[in-house]
């Protein structure tokens, strides 16, 4: 008779899934929590007020310091202009932000997801108001876990309208970015600016709420790049917060550390470094992606020293070098050292080349431009007197804040003359002067006629600001005669 078949029952499949765990972070306060009240202070300040400052660009363009203007495609800052085919000046700036962030990085660590970040100012502040209305952390932690009673609604309700409220004063003011902000603000309350600016603040309204009010440190463990391409960037000499185990191990509360102080450690187990810390991790399990090196938890861990006697920095910024240093019983290298680097001063040096180059093209730049198009059909046209005639449209371009005379030639093309629509074919000449007006472009429609026996050619149209010598730009354009193919 045959065995009967032994099914092994099968492992439940192990979920991909974790459940966010709440984070209930403590007040704390120290010198790293008033280095990031301020700077939080500075970046709101500096976000609020820069659309409201004023420059005095004169009477032909807007007086907003900065301004993004899509409508007539111009970007706005302070002195300087920029206009859609500059846009290699946006590329250069982001460029020097994204090797700006290399340089803080590969120095002081993550101290931008520290310290500056929008998200983290944002978890920030919603973390306050949570303090504000349901208590610090134990208190949070029970009302969390208590039934959904009126009251328990009625707080919550009354805290998301402050999320809210947070919300629509930050993320909605991005629009006074895009228009001039004081017109804006009056058309916006009185309901009458463009769908769109309502459109853009219940969007950006929206998304602060949630990112800010809800999502809060899953937004830099889960959603973010820029953790993990950190990660690849800091190396053995980056400044990051490092728990000190060969000084705080082996853990244990006070009462044991002071029976038997040869076995324990200066780690008294008293989980304040976690408690405070904002994404809800153990800094003392090492270097991890969860920490924003926002450096409460030194704050946290250098009270509990001060209180129980023992040196401050159990919890510090520090290399992982120096930290190997330490633990062999050598001093700790000076942070102003450790900063200025082979590599940091490397990414320094790229970044200002960067920024010298933009600055050089800036002021080396002429404000005076020149397209030309060239009718494709018909190619020519064989004129009665054996004379042949091409015809272009020209766009000349006026950066300047003043409406400038413009002098359009003809250079090469032996013989040949122009004119446009609005003159006489009489009056052809090898060269005529236009008014453009300020801060814009002028198409202008110009006839070119070479005299008979002219072959295919390449020819040159000039634009001269008139009375500015070096305010030039010129443009090939090509000549078709029956001759060709
Ligand atoms: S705050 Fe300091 S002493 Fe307390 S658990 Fe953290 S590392 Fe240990
Ligand atoms: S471990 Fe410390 S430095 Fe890292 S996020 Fe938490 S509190 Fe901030």
């Amino acid at each position: 008779m045959n065995k009967p078949v032994q099914i092994k029952a099968q492992e439940p499949p192990v979920s991909l899934y974790a459940k966010r765990e709440p984070v209930f972070n403590r007040r704390i306060d120290g010198k790293f929590r008033r280095i990031k009240w301020a700077i939080m202070a500075l970046c709101l300040a500096v976000y609020w007020i820069t659309p409201w400052l004023r420059w005095d660009r004169g009477p032909y363009a807007p007086d907003q310091a900065v301004l993004i203007d899509l409508a007539h495609r111009r970007f706005y800052m302070f002195g300087i202009e920029i206009w859609p085919h500059e846009f290699y000046f946006v590329a250069g700036l982001l460029i020097m932000a994204g090797i700006g962030l290399f340089l803080v990085t590969s120095a002081v660590g993550r101290a931008w997801c520290g310290y500056a970040c929008p998200q983290t100012v944002w978890t920030d502040l919603f973390q306050h108001v949570d303090r504000l209305f349901d208590g610090d952390r134990n208190a949070r932690f029970r009302l969390y876990k208590a039934p959904w009673t009126a009251s328990k609604i009625a707080r919550r309700l009354a805290k998301w309208s402050v999320y809210l409220a947070i919300s629509f004063a930050t993320g909605g003011a991005w629009i006074f970015y895009f228009a001039d902000a004081p017109t804006l603000h009056q058309e916006f309350w009185s309901g009458t600016a463009a769908p769109v600016a309502y459109g853009t603040v219940l969007v950006l309204t929206l998304t602060t709420f949630v990112l800010g009010g809800f999502m809060r440190e899953q937004v830099c463990i889960y959603m973010c790049p820029w953790p993990r391409i950190q990660t690849a960037m800091l190396d053995e000499k980056s400044l990051i917060v490092t728990y000190k185990d060969w000084r705080g191990e082996k853990r244990g509360s006070l009462k044991k550390a002071q029976k038997n102080p040869e076995e324990y450690g200066d780690c008294i187990d008293c989980n304040q470094c976690v408690a405070v810390c904002p994404t809800g991790i153990d800094i003392r399990e090492g270097a991890q992606i969860g920490c924003i090196t926002c450096a409460l938890c030194i704050d946290a861990c250098d009270r509990v020293m001060a209180e129980t006697g023992r040196p401050r920095g159990l919890i510090d910024y520090a290399t992982l070098e120096d930290a190997e240093n330490e633990k062999a019983g050598n001093a700790p290298t000076r942070h102003m050292k450790l900063i200025w680097r082979p590599r940091t001063i490397l990414y320094f040096c790229v970044w200002a080349a960067i920024g010298l180059g933009l600055l050089f093209t800036l002021g080396t730049r002429v404000h005076t431009g020149l397209t030309v198009a060239k009718d494709r059909n018909p190619p020519y046209i064989l004129m009665s007197d054996g004379s042949v005639r091409n015809a272009y449209t020209l766009r000349l371009r006026n950066m300047q804040g003043r409406p400038r005379d413009m002098e359009i030639a003809i250079e090469g093309l032996p013989g040949a003359v122009m004119w446009t629509e609005d003159m006489a074919r009489e009056a052809a000449a090898r060269s005529l002067v236009r008014k453009v007006a300020a801060d814009a472009t002028q198409g202008v429609r110009v006839y070119v006629v070479a005299p008979a026996g002219s072959t295919d050619q390449s020819f040159d149209f000039s634009v001269q600001a008139v009375g500015e010598p070096g305010e030039a730009d010129s443009s090939q354009a090509k000549f078709d005669t029956p001759g060709g193919e």
